[in-house]
């Protein structure tokens, strides 16, 4: 077996959590209260003022304890849903599964929850999650001890029950109480590990692991959107190539993906590899885009093999935009369900790809504008290929230059 970082550690079982948390005051961490954001300082103290308790919790505190800058902030309360949204001028109630609120700042969300408890020694699949609880068992009912902590911006001190600080510092990723439990509660944590481990570059504890190997299967029992969700964020993290190599060394794409994970043995692999790669070094990549950077080498080696051969009737962008249909679903299927305006997206970003570089190497390029959906995107796609493929910076450049030139035109003759 591969070595995956594995760490050995006591395991601490949820009934022996103790009650009494540790909490450290400012100087026993590192948490500077001036990077965090604003409205989440907000919603905090008008929750407190209010009498209720409320700290910052989960990914936002554990982000700022690794040195990252939290993409959004996660608030708990011991507030109930009815009582949180008259504390704010724009906040609604949203869920079903897991209500909770949504306090809104412009384009901004502020994810407010009330504490709630999980029964952490019950391994039946979880279907609900809205039986109020207190703030420990807030706590337990969460995946990892990295993700268990609260801070509590008024007097800066991290409230801590499951030795969560230790872990960050420690470089551990952890379960709260049996992995092998909490996994079949809700078989998501497991990709959740393999997220923060290619995230963070956490070593995980052999627990962990070892309920990852066993449990694996289960995962085909949580919902594909939660699980897709999960595959998408990663897209946009930066660590994709890592989470994806991870997701098939510990033989968890082999379940969630077959197609995607027999694709990551083929020839085709090196060349997924490095558009995974590409797409971590930027930022701010809508999902279309994201998704094409992982299909446009499968589709590409799949047109390859259907023309074969041939030196003439190629496929039709017509043809191709169907070929792309396919590939999608057959590399993300039959778990994994791309929604229908996400998959059309990808389909035109693809598609178009072989208006730039014809299937025809003889073929003159016209370079007329179409009238085709995501066309800017799918040209930024080009854009992205030129850095894998040399020779194509010129293509772009001359495709660039007609795509300004048109949108020029369009707007005098409006
Ligand atoms: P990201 O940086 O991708 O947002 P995150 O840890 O913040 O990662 P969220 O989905 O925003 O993930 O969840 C916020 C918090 O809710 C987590 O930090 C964790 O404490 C808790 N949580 C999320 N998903 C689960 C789960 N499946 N089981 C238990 N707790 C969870
Ligand atoms: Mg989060």
């Amino acid at each position: 077996m591969q070595n995956f970082g594995t760490i050995q550690r006591m395991d601490i079982a949820p009934s022996e959590y103790k009650l009494e948390p540790k909490v450290y005051e400012k100087s026993a961490h590192t948490i500077d209260s001036s990077l965090i954001d604003s409205d989440a300082l907000f919603v905090v103290q008008q929750l407190q003022r209010a009498g209720f308790k409320a700290y910052i919790v989960g990914g936002s505190v554990r982000d700022l304890l690794l040195g990252h800058k939290p993409k959004d902030y996660d608030i708990s309360t011991s507030a109930l849903p009815e009582e949180i949204k008259p504390l704010f001028h724009h906040c609604i109630l949203i869920g079903r599964r897991f209500r909770l609120a949504h306090v809104r700042f412009g384009r901004k969300i502020i994810e407010v929850s009330t504490f709630r408890m999980g029964d952490n020694q019950d391994d039946t699949l979880i279907l609900r999650d809205n039986d109020w609880g207190n703030e420990e068992e807030d706590v337990i009912r969460r995946d990892f001890t990295i993700n268990g902590l609260f801070y509590n911006p008024a007097n800066e001190t991290i409230i801590d029950y499951v030795e969560g600080l230790q872990d960050i510092k420690l470089g551990i990723l952890r379960t709260i109480g049996h992995a092998h439990i909490r996994f079949k509660q809700d078989p998501v944590r497991m990709i959740r590990l393999l997220k923060f481990r290619a995230r963070f570059g956490l070593n995980v504890d052999k627990e962990s692991i070892k309920a990852l190997f066993d449990c694996r299967e289960e995962i085909l029992k949580s919902s594909p959107a939660r699980v897709l969700e999960e595959v998408l964020r990663m897209l946009e993290s930066g660590s994709s190539l890592r989470f994806f190599k991870l997701l098939a060394e510990h033989g968890v794409l082999q379940i969630l993906a077959p197609k995607l994970s027999e694709l990551f043995e083929h020839k085709v692999q090196g060349e997924i590899f490095d558009y995974l790669a590409a797409i971590d070094e930027k930022r701010e990549l809508c999902r279309s885009f994201l998704l094409s950077a992982l299909l446009f080498p499968i589709l590409r080696e799949h047109i390859h093999v259907l023309t074969a051969g041939k030196e003439s009737h190629f496929p039709h962008l017509g043809q191709i935009q169907d070929e792309a249909f396919f590939i999608i679903h057959d590399t993300f299927g039959p778990f994994l369900k791309i929604p229908k305006k996400i998959a059309s997206s990808v389909v035109s970003i693809l598609t178009s790809q072989f208006r730039f570089t014809p299937l025809e190497k003889k073929k003159r390029i016209r370079y007329r504008i179409p009238n085709v959906p995501d066309f800017q995107i799918a040209l930024d796609f080009l854009s992205l290929r030129a850095l894998i493929e040399p020779g194509l910076e010129k293509l772009h450049e001359e495709w660039l230059y007609y795509w300004n030139k048109h949108q020029k035109w369009k707007t005098k003759s409006r």
